[in-house]
């Protein structure tokens, strides 16, 4: 591939920036499907990020991913938000849309339809079932509105270590829940939930290398068959939570499919093209293995 004036271009724009997986994940998708693409990522000073968004508006990017700290900041500098950016409160992905010779800034949160996707196949028998979230941060809004609006849940508990953040969190997006019966629980506390569960879904780091000993629940007798274990670790693979909830017969999903996931919405959006995914899930997997044995 040539760059050229061309060139099309995505960055990520975040602080730090260096350990994400973005670049690999698009740049794979580019060269896989020859596009005369490319996806950067740049540190940016919080101070800078409205002169950044400008300036790849000016010069007709695609689109940008951003990540901690500006998921929620950004959303003052977009023109529209889609219904799971608004609903959650931050956004991952700008998509910079021209019409009419004019050029708007469209904010969306894709980490919705990232956790979705792997369960796309699993919808039917989660319907009408008891999940449990443990973890009340920011990737828990994501997935509680995923649970809420998409696999019509009968029951959702919110388990986190801090009741007041997973009350929080329960209390913002309660108004979507539908007819679902959403609740929280200490952590410690949440045993006979985790054990009565059909999908338990880890979005606390408990677990990430270099921690790889560590487990958000630590009791292998919790897992069975018939229960979906989503961990959203994605360093390692495979966590001490999976395998464990593996051995013991339940069916297990690891953190890579959201991340592949969001990133295949962001790139549908941009593109107009469906994402190679099981070239870049095979690059990825690579490359956070040996990541890890580093
Ligand atoms: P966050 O906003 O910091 O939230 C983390 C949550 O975990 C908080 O509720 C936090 O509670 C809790 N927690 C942290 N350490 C804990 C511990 N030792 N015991 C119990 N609870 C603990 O982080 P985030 O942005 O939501 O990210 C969480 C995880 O999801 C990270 O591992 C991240 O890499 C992963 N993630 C993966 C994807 C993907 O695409 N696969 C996307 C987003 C995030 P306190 O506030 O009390 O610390």
């Amino acid at each position: 591939m040539t760059i050229g004036p061309n060139t099309r271009l995505a960055t990520l724009l975040g602080n730090p920036v260096e350990h994400s997986f973005s670049p690999i994940i698009h740049n794979t998708a580019y060269q896989v499907l020859a596009l005369d693409a490319l996806y950067l990522a740049r540190s940016v000073a919080a101070s800078d990020l409205k002169a950044a968004v400008e300036g790849l508006k000016a010069l007709h990017f695609m689109g940008a991913n951003v990540t901690i700290p500006f998921k929620e900041r950004v959303i003052g500098l977009t023109d529209q938000l889609t219904d799971e950016a608004a609903a959650i409160g931050a956004v991952n992905t700008l998509l910079f849309r021209r019409a009419d010779g004019d050029t708007i800034i469209i904010g969306d949160n894709t980490d919705v339809t990232g956790f979705l996707a792997p369960l796309q196949l699993h919808q039917e028998r989660l319907a009408g079932g008891r999940i449990v979230i443990l973890g009340a941060g920011g990737a828990a809004r994501a997935i509680l509105f995923g649970c809420v609006t998409a696999l019509a849940p009968s029951k959702v508990v919110v388990a986190a270590r801090r009741s007041e953040q997973a009350a929080s969190l329960v209390n913002d997006l309660g108004k979507h829940a539908g007819a679902a019966d959403i609740s929280t629980i200490r952590l410690v506390d949440a045993g006979r939930h985790v054990r009565d569960a059909d999908l338990i879904v880890n979005t606390t780091p408990v677990g990430m290398y270099p921690d790889i000993e560590a487990s958000p629940w630590p009791d292998p007798d919790a897992f069975h068959r018939g229960q979906i274990v989503y961990d959203l670790i994605y360093n390692p693979v495979s966590t001490r939570l999976l395998n464990e909830a593996s051995s013991r017969g339940a069916t297990v999903i690891n953190g890579i499919e959201m991340l592949i996931g969001q990133a295949a919405a962001a790139h549908v959006m941009w593109t107009g093209l469906r994402m190679p995914i099981d070239e870049v899930r095979e690059v990825l997997v690579r490359t956070v293995g040996a990541l890890k044995h580093s």
